[in-house]
């Protein structure tokens, strides 16, 4: 079984994506603002499960609100990226926040999701994202 595994820049994030071989995981460069500013490479694929273990994740929703992009609380990195739909959660990784290797010498191909509605984009992410899992770690009060 193909299995990566990537963390966040202080360790409190693990990742991991399993089930399907890394050069066979697309690279994406989506061009939006978001995106370009952290310089995000994004992977996923349908018959691949993402997990994230650990940390605290600062969560910020933007553009229509329906997916949480994550930031390791202690460091700052960009992880990922998760969304719920009909009841399942699916999932994005940022191969440069979480350092995956596997994919040297490989050139992105940008992708441009502007003009989609929320229901184009939901059947994308359904069709595209990974099945995933969230376990995040509560702050002790
Ligand atoms: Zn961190």
């Amino acid at each position: 079984m193909s299995r990566l595994h990537g963390q966040c820049h202080c360790g409190a994030v693990r990742v991991a994506i399993e089930g399907v071989a890394a050069a066979d995981l697309p690279l994406r460069a989506c061009q939006c603002g978001f995106c370009r500013r952290h310089g995000a490479i994004s992977t996923s694929h349908p018959d691949a499960q993402i997990t994230f273990i650990g940390g605290r994740l600062h969560h910020y929703r933007f553009g229509h609100r329906k997916s949480d992009y994550m930031f390791c609380a202690e460091c700052g990195c960009y992880v990922g990226a998760t969304v719920i739909i009909d009841g399942e959660r699916y999932a994005i990784l940022n191969v440069t926040g979480v350092d995956l290797q596997g994919f040297d010498g490989r050139t992105p191909e940008p992708h441009v999701f502007d003009d989609e509605t929320p229901e184009e984009r939901a059947q994308r992410r359904k069709a595209r994202w990974s099945p995933a899992e969230l376990t995040e770690l509560q702050p002790s009060v």
